[in-house]
């Protein structure tokens, strides 16, 4: 029989005491552990109120495997990453379940670089876990308890090396923070402050239950954040998801806008101020990304959706930046996964130097229409419904995740929910006619698909 996966798009999710039992826990740090075989690994978490102890039964396990577990408490998951990387440990387990209601809760495997392992990586683990294969060490052996104070430190200072501080500080920016209770709150407020900012603070303190507007930043979820934009004339407002990975922003107007366009113009502001011409983005993303790397004469290359797969090709490649729809930035001179508190700093930089505000900047990009349409599907029947699709596609097709439809500047992408049994039709074009028809011709073709199924 086939074992089941246990690593998803970003790690390992469930729900304590149900999936992720402290005995599940504690082996899968064991099984992380064997996979590290020997070193000291960081073990950081997010605010949700079970991480802490989740936290000590992985590194229960990992000490089991041999390997000293240092413990960095409460730190957005790019702090953890990147003092990962940045204090030389040889791996590290994040707690997290980043956006995801707060009775989910995750496991997050980093190598010694501070990036995901690798999805085979990820398979060696499970098979350890599943084969019972561990490594246990004796008692002149076993893994020493260890504390690891200077993450946040270290991340701040690290972001605020990154850009051109003296120019931040003189624009004495306003600042509307909503760390939505998540992560950040006890990072991002910090690294603006270092930075000269007025800093308005949103649900401010973590709380494992979320109380202020959910561990999701959408414009849904922003409105308090739009109107405090409005009320204090902040230069602008950012909202970040549970761990603080994903940042979206609010412009000077009240305008809540979605991670594309937000990361397009931090796309241009990069390949004008740093070396690199390539820019990793996934297939979902607008193409208003090709418009500004294409002023640059920089190329992008897309990956399948997930930030793993963005990080990876980002060091492949060696690519200077990186960006999702969802609000994801990766800044390759500081680490090659997404980060919310890198992220601000660099629109800071943007706002200093171009002497833009928000609104103005965001204005000069192209627009484009979007639609989208999701369809019932049953989890199992979604790859033969996209197959059959695929056959009576027509254009430029992409088949690297799900199905994508190229005709000149329309597109549409065909992709099924990570999580639910629902199967989502994107599109996006310069011509709203050519939209609406090719969104109509794809949905017919799709719902023919489904009812051919029973
Ligand atoms: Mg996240």
């Amino acid at each position: 029989m086939e074992q089941k996966r246990l690593f998803g798009t970003n790690g390992i999710r469930g729900i304590p005491g149900k999936d992720l039992t402290l005995h599940f826990v504690a082996e899968m740090g064991l099984a992380i552990g064997t996979f590290l075989g020997k070193g000291v690994a960081l073990v950081g978490h997010d605010v949700r109120n079970s991480s802490p102890t989740l936290a000590m039964a992985v590194a229960a396990g990992l000490q089991e495997a041999g390997i000293d577990a240092s413990n960095a408490g409460l730190l957005p998951t790019p702090a953890a990453q990147f003092a990962i990387r940045k204090l030389g440990y040889d791996g590290g387990v994040i707690i997290t379940a980043s956006h995801n209601p707060p009775e989910y809760n995750g496991i997050k495997a980093c190598s010694a670089n501070g990036v995901e392992v690798s999805r085979d990586d990820e398979g060696t683990i499970e098979k350890i876990y599943y084969d019972k294969k561990f490594k246990r060490a004796d008692w002149k052996t076993v893994g020493r308890s260890l504390e690891e104070p200077r993450g946040i430190r270290v991340y701040i200072s690290a972001i605020v090396s990154q850009v051109d501080a003296e120019a931040i500080r003189k624009r004495k920016l306003t600042v509307v923070m909503d760390t939505g209770n998540g992560a950040q709150s006890v990072a991002a407020p910090y690294i603006a402050e270092e930075l000269g900012c007025r800093i308005i603070s949103l649900n401010g303190h973590p709380d494992g239950n979320f109380p202020g507007r959910g561990a999701e930043p959408t414009p849904d979820t922003l409105s308090a954040l739009s109107k405090a934009v409005i009320a204090y004339s902040a230069d602008f407002g950012v909202g970040y998801d549970g761990d603080g990975d994903r940042s979206i922003f609010c412009d000077d107007k009240g305008i809540v806008h979605y991670g594309d366009r937000s990361g397009a113009i931090l796309t241009d502001h990069v390949l004008q101020t740093r070396k690199g011409n390539l820019v990793v983005t996934t297939i979902a993303t607008s193409q208003v990304v090709d418009d500004v790397a294409e002023k640059h004469g920089a190329k992008v290359l897309r990956t399948r959706v997930g930030s793993v797969d963005v990080t990876k090709e980002m060091i492949d490649k060696k690519a200077v930046f990186g960006l999702e729809e969802n609000g994801g930035c990766f800044f390759g001179p500081h680490i090659e996964v997404r980060d919310g508190g890198m992220t601000t700093a660099l629109m800071m930089e943007l706002l200093a130097m171009t002497k833009d505000t928000l609104s103005a900047a965001l204005s000069k990009l192209p627009k484009y229409h979007q639609a989208k349409l999701k369809f019932e599907c049953p989890i199992d029947k979604r790859a033969k419904v996209i197959e059959e699709v695929t056959h009576k596609a027509q254009g430029r097709i992409d088949t690297q995740d799900g199905l994508k439809i190229l005709d000149g500047k329309t597109w549409v992408l065909l992709r099924p929910s990570g999580t639910e049994p629902i199967l989502r039709l994107f599109g996006e074009s310069d011509n709203k006619e050519k939209l609406d028809s090719m969104m109509q011709k794809y949905k017919e073709m799709v719902q023919a698909a489904i009812n051919s199924l029973h």
